[in-house]
């Protein structure tokens, strides 16, 4: 009999990964999981690992890592591991017809047929329906997991058929570890990245080899750093340029909510590291120039903005209100370097 490891091509998540593993040693594997946790978390890397977990050809020890099903799902190549996403902002119902008739088949070399469901709240409410027949009725050889940024914005018909695994920000030391010994980054830049990165191991990754990344976000900090320093005309000016795209305007919502969480943190002086290090000046004027409820406001808006534009409501209004919740101070912007 093989033995299930826990030794995963995934950085952290480690009682995730044992939750699985016993799982497999025990012979207890679920039809279908939830997978959730905020983007670049390492959501799709962990459903790949699992994939490879019970589909590895090795006979001692699973996954290997090595094997000819271990290698082509890690190319994502492998016949029987299919990873399905949104094509433009949602996933169709079409999509998912297509896939059960995959599933329909018997594998066509391993054991299990995964299928990897990417980013499902942005499933149709028409797909969402439709998968909820596969999971009613999954066929013996059928394992489907499900990414999902939160849980919520799923029915609660799918989210009770699925086991719920959970991923959580990785500590920052974790971060850089793997930055510096598995991506080469230089120590200096990888504790900086980590630290940017809020535990999202993924955006780490992303951003080590992708200088835009780091500029993109910078830029956005100064347009929410502009807008507080704004009264109500100038912020609408911002509200109409951060609307006109969805996955960036998701990305300064998040910036915007731990950038809020770092000025709730400088308030109350917890020994907890900020995020946004390179912000420190900024984050300290609003730390005495704004009172708790209201920067505890803030986050709550900037949460409340991140759902509606999850819901698909008219971004520019979703924005322009929260524009009126955020608190206003004049800062006074370090200079550079
Ligand atoms: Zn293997």
């Amino acid at each position: 009999m093989p033995v299930y490891n826990n030794q995963w091509a995934v950085t952290g998540h480690t009682w995730a990964i044992n939750h699985i593993a016993r799982s497999l040693n025990y012979d207890r594997v679920r039809h279908a999981y939830l997978i959730t946790g905020p983007a670049g978390i390492g959501k799709t890397t962990f459903a790949r690992a699992f994939a490879q977990a019970v589909n590895c050809l090795n006979d001692e020890n699973r996954p290997c890592g090595v094997c000819r099903a271990c290698t082509l799902i890690a190319r994502d190549s492998h016949a029987d591991v299919q990873i399905i996403q949104s094509a433009g902002n949602t996933l169709k119902i079409e999509q998912i017809r297509e896939m059960q008739h995959a599933l329909s088949l018997r594998p066509v070399e391993a054991r299990n047929r995964v299928v990897i469901l990417r980013r499902f709240h942005d499933a149709s409410p028409q797909a969402m329906d439709a998968l909820l027949k596969t999971l009613e009725e999954p066929a013996p050889y059928v394992i489907l997991l499900l990414t999902a940024d939160a849980s919520d914005s799923l029915l609660a018909t799918i989210r009770s058929r699925c086991q719920p695994i959970n991923l959580r920000p990785l500590p920052a030391a974790t971060i850089r570890q793997a930055l510096e010994k598995d991506h080469h980054v230089e120590p200096e830049r990888a504790a900086l990245l980590a630290q940017l990165s809020a535990g999202r191991v993924g955006w780490a990754i992303r951003a080590a080899a992708d200088e835009s990344l780091l500029s993109e976000r910078n830029e956005l900090l100064d347009m929410l750093e502009q807008a507080i320093s704004q009264p109500r005309v100038g912020r609408f000016v911002l509200a109409d340029a951060l609307s006109k795209d969805k996955p960036t305007l998701l990305t300064a919502l998040d910036l915007c909510q731990s950038y809020w969480r770092d000025v709730l943190l400088m308030i109350h002086s917890t020994t907890t590291p900020i995020t946004n290090r390179d912000r420190r000046h900024s984050l300290q004027q609003l730390a005495v120039g704004v009172k708790v409820e209201d920067a505890q406001r803030a986050i709550a808006a900037i949460r409340r903005t991140a759902q509606y534009i999850d819901q698909n409501v008219n971004a520019r209004l979703a924005v322009e209100v929260l524009m009126l919740d955020l608190p206003r101070l004049r800062l006074v912007i370090a200079p550079p370097g």
